[in-house]
Formats: C-alpha cells, structure tokens, sequence
C-alpha cells in the first residue's frame, strides 16, 4: 500500500470553506447565482462550498478535459460535458479544485465570456503558483500549496483516492 502523509486535514478545510462560503454570501446579497463546478475534481469541495452559502444559487456542472502527461496540463482543454443553460445576464461562480499552471482556467474563462455572463468569478480550493504559466486571478481562495500532487477530496491519481475526507500527498513508493 502507497504511504500517504497529510497536507490539510478535514477540520482544517471545513473552516477555510465556511469563510469562503460567508465570504461570497456576503459580496452577492441580494443577488442570485450560478456555481459552476469543474468536473471531477471540484464535486466535494463544491457540494460543501455550495451548503455553507446563505443565497439562492443554481447549480450547472462542467466537464473539462485537460490533455497532458498524466501529471502535467498542456494547455489543450476539451469540454466533455457542457453546462444545461444559458449564463447570459448571470452572475457565475466556477468552482475549481485547484490551479496548477493556470491553462485550465485561462481557456475556461475565454469560453464563458462569450456567453455574456453578467459576471465570472473563480472558487478554486488550492493554489500552487510555483509552477503558474498564466497569471489567473483566484477571487475566493482556500489554501496555497507547494509544487506537491496532491490527492484527496475530489482529487485523483489515476481516479483513486478522490473520496479521501483530507488532503494528502502521495509518498514515493
Ligand atoms: P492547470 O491547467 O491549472 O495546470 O491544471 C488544473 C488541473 O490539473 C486541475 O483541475 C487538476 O485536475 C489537475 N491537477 C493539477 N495539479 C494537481 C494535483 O496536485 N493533484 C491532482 N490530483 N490533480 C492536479
């Protein structure tokens, strides 16, 4: 069995993910949302995000596909599985596990500009700026990381592990 050591535990990420939801409670009073999350890797953090903000909000799931070497992003992003309705005139909140070099998002957000939002903000759970090849601007953050891959809540090596209630980084074998 891999030896797996702790980075964020659960009590420590279910805190930081309570600021964030009162956090964006309090900018959006008043207003209605649409959460998008990024498909696979953001459906824990999303479903314990989305319950800890106090508005009404809509929820439309994306599906990305990022093509690279298995640990490393290229850039090259195909959408998988596309949003059920229209964003035009909304105000919409994309929900990420984490930003790596920052391609994902960059090609995400030039997607749904041409939608016409009323407004895109990014919820992304992690940050690992060291390895940043565009400059992408995270409005609600919960935690920056070291160049680590990380795996747990949502996220996967080889599609395991994503049900991990921590954050954990996988020790060499
Ligand atoms: P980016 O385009 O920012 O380089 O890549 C973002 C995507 O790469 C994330 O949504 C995630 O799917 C994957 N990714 C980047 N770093 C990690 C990591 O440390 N662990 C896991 N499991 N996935 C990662």
């Amino acid at each position: 069995m891999p030896k797996i050591s702790t980075l964020i535990d659960a009590d420590k990420i279910a805190a930081r993910v309570r600021e964030m939801g009162a956090q964006i409670t309090k900018d959006y009073v008043g207003m209605e949302i649409v959460l998008v999350p990024v498909l696979k890797g953001s459906f824990v953090f999303a479903a314990d995000l989305a319950r800890e903000i106090d508005l009404p909000v809509a929820i439309d799931f994306l599906g990305l596909r990022s093509y690279g070497d298995g640990t490393k992003s290229s850039g090259i992003v195909q959408i998988t599985s596309d949003l059920t309705k229209p964003i035009e005139g909304k105000h919409v909140i994309v929900i990420e596990d984490i930003v790596d070099t920052g391609l994902t998002m960059q090609y995400l957000f030039e997607n749904l500009e041409t939608r016409h939002p009323a407004s895109v903000k990014l919820a992304s759970l992690l940050h690992k700026p060291a390895r940043a090849k565009v400059d992408i601007e995270i409005d609600y953050l919960g935690f920056t990381i070291e160049d680590v891959f990380v795996i747990g809540y949502g996220l996967d090596f080889a599609e395991r592990y994503r049900n991990m209630p921590f954050i954990g980084v996988l020790e060499e074998q």
